[in-house]
This record gives structure tokens, C-alpha cells and sequence, in this order.
């Protein structure tokens, strides 16, 4: 299940970060979304959709095979 991120969207909020922190992280100089990993295990995903759901500015994308 590959996720996606759109650095150019975000907005640094961080909530990715506070839902799935071993997938997601921020930048230290912006707090630009930083993907740790591209392909979460399946333990993870319930936590990267819901990242993805909360993000406000739509920059996740999860790709659902
Ligand atoms: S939740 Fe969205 S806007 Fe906020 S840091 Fe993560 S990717 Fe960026």
C-alpha cells in the first residue's frame, strides 16, 4: 500500500505525525512533512489512513491495492 505525500501542500500542521509517527515526521526547519516509509507494514496502515483523513490540506495520499 504505497503512501504519498505532497510537500508542496502541506502546511505543517503535523497531525500525520501525531497519528502514524513511524511513517510520517516534519521537517526541523518548516515542519514540512517528512514520509519515513513509503510502505507501511499492515499494522500501520489503519493509523496512515487515518492521517491521511485528518490531514487538512489533502497532501497524503494512500493508495489502496
Ligand atoms: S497533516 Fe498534512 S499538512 Fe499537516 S504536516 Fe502532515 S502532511 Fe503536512
Amino acid at each position: 500500500m504505497p503512501v504519498i505525500v505532497d510537500q508542496d501542500k502541506c502546511i505543517g500542521s503535523g497531525q500525520c505525525v501525531l497519528a502514524a509517527a513511524g511513517v510520517f515526521d516534519q521537517r526541523d526547519e518548516d515542519g514540512t512533512v517528512l514520509l519515513l516509509d513509503d510502505s507501511p507494514p499492515a499494522e500501520s496502515l489503519d493509523d496512515v489512513r487515518r492521517a491521511a483523513v485528518l490531514c487538512p490540506a489533502l497532501a497524503i495520499t494512500v493508495e489502496e491495492s
